[in-house]
């Protein structure tokens, strides 16, 4: 697959000697765009090889991994069954709706239930519940999804720094992973709980050139700072280039603060991965009252 790579410009950079580069994963695919794909390529070969029938997966409401999930099973002739953190609301919001059309059966597990979803009892019933699944953890991320992510850059990308967004890790323990001797990859992390994060990246990458930048998560998962939703509007307004409120918004809105205090060494170059996740954006303008670009 060949993907985009585009420089953009900005008085800001020009001030600042740094070039910026953004990589758009988000056009891999209309439905299941950015990382998702990558994460879910050899996860369905495998599922294939195994001769499942179902796709069994996690998520929150807004879950890009939910929605992408959905759709590739549906392509691939897969039932799917989604385990939703929290009550269910009706109507249904759109990732979750969009999921449902594809097929995907909903199941819904308030906090405390989903807490313990991975003990083997609630699996083994759903195992009895369900012929021949295949499970593929909350967020995608496993050793199958890191050997794809791993493939979301190549010797193609030069760049002195890549940076991304994290959610559970799995996108930056692939990128990490293929990443070429002198680079530094740098992870956004949009929730907070930076110590759990570190070691599960740890797990997966016995590399160093890597680090997390913590200030950016603006809250937590699916919380919006003012500045975030400027960032996020002003970008596609010059560039005409979404960014979603869940994830790529907070990389940018971090990259850009970095840039301006001089973090980056004069002549540096840098590559932002845009994970996708724009789907997101029509569940927070619903929510939220917001306008952040659906296209
Ligand atoms: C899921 C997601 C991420 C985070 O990926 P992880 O592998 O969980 O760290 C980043 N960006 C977007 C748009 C996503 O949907």
């Amino acid at each position: 697959m060949k993907i985009k790579t585009e420089q953009i410009s900005l008085p800001l950079l020009n001030d600042k000697q740094v070039r910026v580069f953004i990589k758009r994963l988000d056009k891999t695919h209309k439905y299941i765009s950015g990382n998702k794909w990558y994460k879910l390529k050899y996860n369905f070969l495998e599922a294939k090889r195994k001769e499942a029938r179902t796709i069994l997966t996690f998520g929150g409401a807004f879950s890009n991994h939910i929605a992408a999930t959905a759709f590739l099973a549906k392509e691939e002739g897969f039932n799917t069954i989604g385990i939703i953190r929290g009550e269910e609301h009706n109507p249904l919001n759109p990732t979750l709706s969009f999921a449902k059309k594809q097929g995907m059966k909903l199941r819904y597990l308030n906090r405390d239930a989903y807490r313990l979803k991975n003990t083997n009892n609630y699996l083994n019933q759903l195992k009895k519940e369900f012929d021949n699944i295949y499970l593929i953890p909350e967020g995608g991320t496993n050793k199958l999804a890191i050997k794809g992510t791993a493939e979301i850059i190549n010797d193609n990308d030069q760049q002195d720094y890549v940076c991304c967004a994290v959610g559970t890790g799995g996108t930056i323990s692939g990128i990490i992973n293929s990443a070429h001797e002198n680079q530094k990859i740098l992870g956004f992390p949009i929730i907070k709980g930076k110590n759990i994060l570190q070691k599960e990246i740890e797990k997966w990458t016995n590399k160093n050139c890597w680090k997390l930048i913590n200030n950016y998560h603006c809250g937590g998962y699916a919380k919006l700072s003012d500045k975030l939703i400027t960032t996020i509007n002003g970008f596609y307004e010059v560039f005409q280039i979404p960014l979603d409120g869940i994830y790529t918004g907070k990389m940018v809105l971090g990259v850009l603060d970095l840039i301006r205090q001089n973090y980056f060494p004069k002549g540096s170059s840098i590559l932002l991965i845009h994970t996708g996740g724009i789907q997101g954006n029509i569940g927070l303008n619903q929510r939220f009252g917001l306008k952040l670009p659906t296209s």
